[in-house]
């Protein structure tokens, strides 16, 4: 448990990866929805869906422009970076995992892993990004966690942490077991609220073989797992999630959950795993710079010089809005920035938090945190911006460090 108050503890910047219509744009709007932050679901298919906004998307039914949206869940703010799916689109997706401390990777259930999900896994793993896996449509017709898991084992390597066992098949998928608590999570009908419940007795077994299964995985990857597992021949709950919180961190597993976007299953459990194993601003490794031939390095500290990455710019009628990832210190409106690229002072207008299709104006923005900020002139996509006298150039996307937990 952490001692720490750093409330960058309770941030997740996280970003939804897919194939295109796997399910990402659903799966984002559900988020949305069960987070309380847009009250009404959309359907993708009547061009709804709150992180469509841009007619262009809407007519081309893929999803372009990111936007990062802010929702709250479980005490947490979650920076939700829409990542654009589409091949055609690498550099944003690109530039939108430069500013992502994690992110869900969305698979079909009956396809399995695709071809772009592969390609936009490997761009993940170039950036050290720790992810999850949602195992989605689990309602189609032939729908098979297994065979899904298997495919990304095959295709992708990493160790399939799979926590939950599936309650029905195709239309009846009602629920899933989870099986680091070793509770049921029933869905209502309609999907709005989940219920918890013991698991039923027709799946005990299955689920007793299933978290031994997940309790071996772990403890073959995972030191302090092993040593409890080998004392007491299994793994209790603390621990399961201690350490499948560590193994997503370091990218050595990945939790798989499954659902049903589109029926509104599954989005709860998924947002819990985002708070409980994916990494705060605070988890992941500083980032590095340079200016005129000098390197420097920037931790996630409200209090060391401003350095920040635009990552997206968008024209709204409020005005030009540059999106911004806050690596280290603060900022406020009408403060002074430097754009590093450009060797061009800018001022900072107002700083807005995207909340689906509201803009909410906040004071200060801080290192961790994803804004989006009126007023600035020429920065542009991938613009670095820093404090004036503490110039720095951020680094281009390649190399990073292992993600090491900290907690
Ligand atoms: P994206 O291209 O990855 O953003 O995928 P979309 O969210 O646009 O979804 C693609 C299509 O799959 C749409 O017609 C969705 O309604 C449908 N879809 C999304 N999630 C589910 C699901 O859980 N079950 C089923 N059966 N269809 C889904």
């Amino acid at each position: 448990m952490r001692t720490d108050t750093n409330p960058l503890v309770l941030v997740r910047n996280l970003g939804i990866l897919a194939h295109v219509d796997a399910g990402k744009t659903t799966v984002t709007e559900r988020i949305l929805y069960a987070t309380g932050t847009i009250h009404r679901r959309g359907e993708v298919h009547d061009g709804t869906t709150v992180t469509d906004f841009d007619p262009q998307e809407r007519d081309r039914g893929i999803t372009i422009f990111a936007a990062a949206v802010s929702c709250d869940w479980d005490g947490h703010r979650i920076n939700l970076i829409d990542t654009p799916g589409h091949v055609d689109f690498a550099d944003e997706v690109e530039r939108s995992l430069r500013v992502l401390d994690g992110a869900v990777a969305v698979f079909d259930a009956v396809a399995g892993v695709e071809p772009q999900s592969e390609s936009v896994w490997r761009q993940a793993d170039r950036h050290g990004v720790p992810r999850i896996a949602f195992v989605n449509k689990l309602d189609r017709a032939g729908a098979d966690l297994d065979t899904a898991v298997a495919s990304i084992r095959r295709r992708l390597h990493p160790a399939p942490l799979v926590v939950q066992l599936p309650i029905g098949t195709e239309d009846r998928f009602t629920g899933v077991v989870d099986l680091v608590r070793m509770r049921a999570l029933v869905w209502a009908d309609g999907g709005d609220g989940v219920e918890h419940t013991p698991v039923p007795d027709e799946l005990r077994d299955e689920a007793r073989r299933r978290r031994r299964l997940l309790e071996e995985t772990v403890a073959e990857l995972h030191p302090a797992a092993l040593e409890e597992f080998v004392d007491r021949e299994s793994l209790s709950a603390d621990t399961l999630a201690g350490a499948l919180r560590d193994l997503t961190r370091s990218g050595d597993g990945v939790v798989v959950l499954c659902g049903s976007a589109y029926r509104n299953r599954g989005i709860e459990p998924l947002l819990d795993a985002v708070v409980a194993y994916l990494p705060s601003p605070l988890d992941v490794p500083a980032v590095r710079g340079t200016y005129d031939g000098t390197e420097q390095e920037r931790a996630a500290d409200p209090a060391a010089p401003f350095a920040a990455l635009a990552f997206k710019v968008n024209a709204t009628p409020t005005g030009r809005l540059t999106y911004v990832r806050i690596y280290s210190g603060t900022i406020g409106k009408g403060d002074a920035v430097w754009d590093a690229g450009t060797r061009r002072a800018e001022r900072i207008g107002r700083i807005l938090r995207v909340q689906a299709d509201r803009h909410v104006r906040v004071e200060r923005a801080v290192a961790g945190d994803i804004v989006a900020v009126v007023g600035l002139k020429s920065a542009r996509a991938g613009s670095t911006l820093c404090a004036p006298g503490h110039p720095l150039v951020l680094e281009p996307p390649g190399v990073t460090e292992p993600v090491v937990s900290v907690a």
